[in-house]
């Protein structure tokens, strides 16, 4: 069999060098056929040129291609499943922080048949704040969201050659890959393992992209929101008929008084702001239609030492 393994590179000069001697050490000492296939995610530092001069090195057993600009890690790691043609499929971060020595435990899983074969991180050594907002937001998403979803779970895994076939026929243009990968489904196993801190080189991620991604998480996958907002609106409406009722009723008893200022601001500001929330909440449901309707490619590719087939049949 071949293993390919998939790795997304984005401003990793730093780091990259090390990753390869690393990988290729772990596989050489496993004896299996490999390619490393590098998507270079349009960096702005020397990643292309180490890229290149990888390719030079190790000639036949790796593959690089280099978008145009940066197009993010899901179409990154989109050319790559395209770009790879091993019977086995890995995905890595370039950071060292999946450790490689897992590779081969997740051989011996595909080995026995899984397609997918998961490697769940502890969130050993993160912030107690983080890993309790993690939680809170893994509770609420399996919640609302049709697939399931679950934390630790990333994008580190192997994916059996029927697997990524399956992820390449999803057309979408927002991809949003932990949910693609647990919407496909086939026989899939997980296992834990305690992340490592990243080598070099600083991580991508902030407290706004977070919660960007949180938010795609929760409507990439369904319209239960939508319906989330029917109900707000339904239960809001019963209560302003029950006060209303409640205020006559109280009129007819007692007379009128004048007072209730502070009553209106306040429901006038709520409404006001929740009428708000859902506009926004359908707004962005319109955006993705947008997006997908013009059909745009994921990503287009500046250089390359490899053809990337072009997308699937359902795809075009
Ligand atoms: N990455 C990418 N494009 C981006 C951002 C990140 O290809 O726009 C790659 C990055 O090079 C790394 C992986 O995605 O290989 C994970 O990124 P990072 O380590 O910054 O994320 P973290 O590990 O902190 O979640
Ligand atoms: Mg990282």
């Amino acid at each position: 069999m071949k293993l390919s393994i998939v790795v997304p590179c984005y401003n990793e000069e730093a780091v990259l060098s090390r990753f390869d001697d690393t990988i290729r050490a772990v596989l050489a000492a496993l004896a299996v056929e490999y390619e490393l296939c590098y998507v270079d995610d349009g960096s702005s530092d020397g990643t292309l040129a180490r890229l290149r001069s990888l390719a030079q090195q190790h000639r036949g057993t790796t593959r690089y291609l280099s978008f145009s600009r940066n197009f993010g890690k899901e179409p990154a790691i989109l050319a790559g499943l395209r770009a790879a043609d091993g019977d086995a499929v890995i995905l890595m971060d370039a950071d060292l922080q999946h450790p490689p020595e897992l590779i081969e435990k997740m051989l011996d899983l595909y080995q026995l048949g899984h397609d997918q074969v998961v490697a769940k991180r502890t969130r050993h050594g993160d912030r107690p704040v983080r890993t309790a907002l993690s939680r809170l937001y893994y509770r609420a998403v399996n919640r609302w969201v049709d697939v399931e979803l679950t934390d630790g779970v990333g994008d580190f895994r192997l994916l059996s050659r029927t697997a990524v076939d399956a992820l390449l026929s999803l057309p979408e243009y927002n991809r949003f890959s932990k949910g693609l990968f647990s919407w496909i489904g086939f026989d899939t196993v997980t296992f834990d393992y305690r992340n490592a801190a990243r080598e070099a080189g600083e991580t991508k991620w902030h407290v706004g992209s977070l919660v960007n991604y949180g938010i795609d998480g929760m409507l990439s996958f369904n319209s239960r929101p939508l319906r989330l907002a029917i109900y707000a609106g339904l239960t809001l409406a019963s209560l302003a008929a029950l006060y209303t009722l409640w205020i006559i009723g109280a009129a007819l008893v007692g007379g009128v008084t004048a007072p209730g200022y502070v009553t209106l601001v306040a429901i006038i500001v709520g409404l006001g702001g929740l009428q708000m929330v859902m506009l926004g909440l359908i707004g962005e449901y319109i955006g993705r239609i947008y997006y997908e309707a013009k059909r745009r490619p994921h990503f287009l590719i500046k250089e390359s030492n490899t053809a990337v087939p072009a997308p699937t049949p359902a795809d075009a």
